[in-house]
Formats: structure tokens, sequence, C-alpha cells
């Protein structure tokens, strides 16, 4: 028999595609996510200096995308660690986007700090390790701001809807769900790539979802592989770790980047996009006929 997904996921109804089939479209500055246009995000993983950013910042608007990454407050595994320059990088971020017209997207640690850091932001980030934390997740709701919510390393899909389903509960219907790889037995990559669960949410869900090649695999050699994985299984967008010197980052260097790797990967992915546009389209134009069937 055919699975019932509708009913397997009955608890989080709110986030699910339903008979209506109509998809939620998260509007950024003067672009969306989740429309036709694939969105690639990209920057360093942590906010270092104002040359760092800006040159990264630079360099991707160039390669071709549309949001800048980086983070001013840092969850790390080490408590000895780079925690991130807080409302200094905040404003750094905000200079970046100035200068280049590139959107924010930011990660937010504390129920406290929502207001600030949605003050500089485009997009809030709710990263793997704050995913359960419903406290935060409804003041950043609250906000007003798109959120993107990154799916938790030991999070299954039915925990993660539950968390997408207090943002649209606390009256926040813009969320951007993205898969970054999760805990599995396997310890030769930093986490398991799940490009099932990328291909399962698009197709129970109605939200967007991007995919995070970075911080699932753990290696800059493995990052274009798992973005074209990304692509193909119905992925909308990308967050990639980029930097000018990534031998020299302050956080994740192991997998991010540097210009010229960007540069290829993009141009590697041209044609897989170009794929996806045309699969939007035709899915796109069957939905709206259902929806008319519907009525
Ligand atoms: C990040 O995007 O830099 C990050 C910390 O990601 P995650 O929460 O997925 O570990
Ligand atoms: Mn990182």
């Amino acid at each position: 028999m055919r699975e019932n997904w509708q009913e397997r996921f009955a608890e989080t109804p709110d986030v699910l595609l339903g008979a209506r089939r109509q998809r939620t479209i998260v509007p950024v500055l003067d672009f969306a996510v989740g429309g036709d246009e694939f969105v690639t995000m990209a920057g360093p993983c942590s906010v270092e200096t104002e040359r760092q950013l800006m040159a990264t910042a630079y360099h991707v608007l160039s390669a071709g995308a549309r949001v800048l990454r980086g983070g001013a407050f840092k969850p790390r595994t080490s408590p000895y660690a780079f925690h991130g320059l807080g409302l200094e990088g905040l404003k750094l971020l905000a200079k970046a986007r100035e200068a280049t017209g590139l959107a924010v997207v930011t990660e937010v640690m504390s129920e406290c700090d929502v207001e600030m850091v949605a003050e500089y932001a485009d997009i809030l980030q709710i990263g793997s390790r704050s995913m359960e934390n419903y406290t935060l997740l409804e003041a950043a709701a609250r906000s007003g701001r798109p959120i993107l919510l990154k799916r938790g390393m030991v999070a299954t899909i039915a925990d993660y809807l539950r968390s997408a389903q207090v943002i649209l509960s606390s009256g926040n219907p813009h969320v951007i769900l993205c898969e970054r790889g999760i805990r599995t037995f396997e310890t030769a990559m930093r986490n398991t790539f799940d490009a099932a669960g990328i291909a399962l949410l698009k197709e129970v869900t109605h939200l967007p979802v991007i995919a995070d090649p970075s911080h699932a695999s753990g290696h800059r050699d493995l990052v274009p592989a798992l973005a074209r994985i990304g692509v193909a299984a119905g992925a909308d967008g990308l967050l990639v770790e980029v930097h000018p010197d990534p031998d020299k980052a302050w956080s994740d260097g192991e997998q991010s980047l540097d210009f010229a790797e960007f540069d290829a990967m993009m141009e590697d992915l041209a044609p897989w996009i170009a794929l996806r546009k045309h699969s939007w389209g035709q899915r796109h134009t069957a939905e709206a006929r259902a929806l008319e069937a519907v009525g």
C-alpha cells in the first residue's frame, strides 16, 4: 500500500502540502526562495574581518549568489573555539549588503538576541543545535523575518516538521528548510547527507528546501558533488561555505571552498539548475491545474 504521508505527519498539519498543493514562496529583498529561481547562499562560516567578508561578498555575487551567509554568533563544538564577533559581525554583514545588494542570512542563537539580529539580517538562521529550542523558534518567528531552519543533526523528519510547525503556529509563514546532514554510524564524513530527506520534504511539505553540502560533508572536495545531488533531489537553493583562504579560516576551513573552487562548482551546477527550472515549470503547471480542479 502507498504511504499516506498526510496521516503519518498529521501532527504537523500546517507544514503539509495538502490537497490544495499551494507552495510557499519566501520573498527576500528583490527575489524569492521556493520559486523558479534557484537561490545560492554563500559566504564564510564565520564573519572574521571586513576584508575577508567584503572580498567574499563581491566574489560570490559575481558567481551568481543572491545571499551572503556568515555567522556572527557561532555555536561551536569546543567551548574554547572562536564564538563569533557578535554585534560587530552583524554590522559588517549589513555593510556588505549595502555594498553588494546581497541579502544577509546569519544565525541567531538566543532569544535575547533576536531583535538585534533581525535588525541586521534579511533571513534569520536557526542552527542545527537550536532546532528544538522552541522558545528561540517562537521569538525568531515573531520578528517577522524569514527563518532558515536547519535540520537538527539527530532530528528525524517528524521532529524537524514539529519545529517548522512551531514557527508557522507563531504566525510566521516564511520558513525555509535546510538539510545539512545528520549523524549516523559513518565517521569518514562530518555528517551523512540525507538527499532522500530533501526529496521527502519536497513531497510532503509546501516549504522551500535548501541543501547545505558544506556541513553535510565536512570536506571541501565533496561539496560540489553534494551540491549537485541536492539540486537533483529537488532543492530550491544552496547554503555553502566560501572563504578567501580556507586554510586560515577561523572556523570550518576544511569544508570551505576557495573562490576558484566556488566558481568551478557554480559553473558545473549550471546545467543541473537549468534542468531544475524546467521540471519546476512542469510541476508548477501540473499543480496549478490540480488547484483549478479542486476549485
Ligand atoms: C553554520 O551554518 O555555520 C552552522 C553552524 O551550521 P549547523 O547549525 O548546521 O551546524
Ligand atoms: Mn560552519
